[in-house]
């Protein structure tokens, strides 16, 4: 028998020896899966997470005469806590800053034109000070444009000591997103986040638990999840978090440091002494390990295959992370983002796309030669196909066969 989605939680009263006895049934949530076939696929993208061991690097110091304010580390949650970590590092540089009472900042430079460098160099020049300019070895090729857009503090790699920082960092981005779906953000207009359900196995890590914690979300549901393909999923976890639509937000935040009259150079910095100017805001990501020498620094590698308008629409509504079994039986973890427009270095101004899929965590690639690399992208995308229509479809990626509905 079939469970009517509007039974929240029913309970039936059954009087048996003269106790109540009172069994929960959950919620059912009809969910249209996305179609996934070759024809259904528009791009497959395989990119680095910049991964920092035990905490990001948020600091200020003095060195080699010049005045480095750090920022990067980010690994898999750089959008989800962009604005709370460029507000802490702008802290940090204004308290040595004050160590020097007669001296005011001079112009200072930003280093890299990710989400963190477009953020840092737009909070700055709005707290008044003067960015002379943005120098970056890469505009387009990076994490920043090809994530997925989930807000949840999810890969990485955190000291339980600096547990508490990190939720803090993440609170206080979630705020700037709430801003934003209101509209009531000074440069990114509401469009660029919604909040959306985002189904979760019960032993899956959301990310979010502690948005629940504090009441920024509400609180989780247990539902079971039926694709109407014969494939049903019972005991997930429903939360509800925000979609950000980080290719917009990119977009944004470039136009505004254009409004703003912040230039933007194409070159790579191999030391700070390169940067006439005395202020440096380090926002290099990955790129820290080598300009920092950073060995904490870590590659961490995931592969995205966005879809087309082929793959349908109403799985645009819904988000999926969720922790799976493989064909093989190991765990891997299965994603889906309802991400609507990519950036590419020869499709600047972006093009439609109706959802992406992951999820692939891969550490220390950045020690694998092109060739590996070639071959473990390979790999990993024929994995990430299977698992993602087992889940959705009940059976592997079978490229030339259209998925049907088959059980209604
Ligand atoms: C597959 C995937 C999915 C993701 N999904 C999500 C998600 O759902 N939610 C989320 O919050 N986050 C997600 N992320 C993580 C997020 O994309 C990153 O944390 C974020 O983009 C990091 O931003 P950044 O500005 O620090 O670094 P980057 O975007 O890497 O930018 C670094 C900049 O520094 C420049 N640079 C580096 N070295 C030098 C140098 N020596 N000289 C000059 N310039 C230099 C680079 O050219 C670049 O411009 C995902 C990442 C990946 C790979």
């Amino acid at each position: 028998m079939k469970v009517p989605s509007y039974c929240v939680s029913l309970l039936l009263g059954l009087m048996t020896t003269g106790r109540l006895l009172a069994v929960e049934v959950e919620k059912v949530e009809h969910l249209t899966p996305p179609l996934i076939t070759t024809a259904t696929i528009d791009q497959k993208i395989a990119c680095t997470r910049p991964m920092r061991e035990g905490k990001f690097n948020i600091s200020a110091e003095e060195k080699e005469g010049k005045l480095l304010v750090h920022c990067y580390g980010h690994g898999g949650s750089g959008c989800t806590t962009s604005w709370g970590s460029v507000l802490q590092a702008i802290e940090k540089f204004e308290e040595l800053q004050a160590q020097k009472p007669n001296k005011t900042a001079g112009p200072l430079r930003v280093l890299g034109v990710g989400i963190i460098g477009l953020t840092a160099a737009i909070e700055l020049t709005r707290k008044g000070y003067q960015v002379a300019g943005i120098t970056a070895s890469e505009l387009y090729e990076i994490p920043s444009w090809k994530n997925a857009g989930y807000f949840a503090l999810v890969s990485v790699k955190t000291d339980p000591v600096e547990q508490a920082n990190l939720d803090n960092i993440g609170l206080c981005t979630f705020l700037e997103y709430k801003k934003i779906s209101e509209g009531k953000h000074p440069y990114i207009t509401a469009e660029c986040a919604r909040l959306l359900p985002v189904y979760c196995s019960e032993d899956t890590e959301s990310g979010v638990e502690d948005l629940e914690k504090n009441g920024f979300i509400p609180q989780r549901e247990y539902v079971t999840l039926d694709f109407g393909n014969g494939v049903t999923h019972p005991h997930f976890v429903k939360y509800i978090t925000y979609f950000m639509d980080t290719t917009r937000i990119m977009l944004q935040l470039r136009a505004e440091v254009d409004r703003l009259k912040i230039p933007v150079e194409e070159k790579e910095i191999t030391a700070f002494d390169q940067v006439s100017e005395e202020i440096v805001f380090n926002c290099t990501g990955l790129g820290a390990k080598d300009l920092n020498n950073d060995d904490q620094m870590i590659a961490v590698r995931g592969h995205l295959v966005n879809l087309n308008s082929e793959s349908g629409i109403e799985h645009m509504n819904y988000m999926i992370y969720t922790k799976v079994k493989e064909l093989d039986g190991s765990y891997a973890t299965v994603y889906m983002f309802p991400k609507c427009l990519q950036v590419n270095e020869y499709d600047t101004h972006g093009r439609a796309i109706y959802g992406t899929l992951g999820g692939t965590f891969i550490p220390h690639t950045d020690s694998l030669t092109e060739g590996q690399l070639r071959k473990l992208d390979k790999v990993e995308y024929k994995k990430l196909l299977d698992r993602n229509c087992l889940f959705f479809w009940g059976k592997p990626y079978e490229p030339t066969k259209l998925n049907t509905i088959t059980v209604q």
